[in-house]
């Protein structure tokens, strides 16, 4: 399995699914460009006929230590539409927990998985009453946990495979 892979640095080492044209111009952004990027990333689904495989993946970023300062757990790692951000240098299984979500992000274009992953959350406070716990009991977060260890299971995943993990809510209490 390769990775995109783009450092917050100047000099961006990176592996690579996507062809290296595309690369060449995404090389340059940085989340600040903000808007620019966004553009520039639709114009990579574009190319890619509508089927970006990878998100991409920022290394040494701030955004998920913001994120620490107003979620209930200690973020290192965090993914959101076309992105992932790390703290750090990723690990094989982080990028693919996080490539996990990505996935279930694109199967629900986007919005549906973001309003689903709060609603099941706030399911979770309601009734563990610990943000924690909640956490991992998102049946979004389950799946990931569950199979980020497998190298090889997005190319073995079914679509919308979470749907699995919303039974098994019940019986890990
Ligand atoms: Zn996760």
């Amino acid at each position: 399995m390769q990775w995109v892979i783009l450092r917050n640095t100047e000099s961006a080492a990176r592996t690579t699914a996507l062809d290296t044209s595309v690369l060449r111009k995404m090389i340059r952004l940085h989340p600040a460009t903000g808007l620019v990027e966004l553009l520039n990333i639709l114009a990579v689904v574009y190319q890619d006929g509508g089927k970006m495989k990878f998100p991409i993946m920022y290394e040494n970023s701030r955004v998920p230590v913001w994120l620490s300062k107003i979620t209930p757990i200690n973020v290192w790692a965090n993914s959101f539409a076309f992105w992932v951000w790390c703290r750090g240098e990723m690990s094989d299984r982080t990028k693919n927990h996080e490539t996990i979500h990505y996935v279930q992000q694109r199967e629900l274009l986007m919005v549906f998985q973001w309003i689903l992953y709060g609603l099941f959350h706030l399911i979770g406070l309601i009734k563990y009453r610990e943000g924690n716990k909640a956490y991992y009991e998102n049946p979004f977060e389950r799946e990931a946990y569950a199979n980020d260890q497998n190298l090889n299971y997005l190319n073995e995943r079914k679509p919308y495979a979470w749907i699995h993990y919303l039974r098994k809510q019940d019986e890990a209490v």
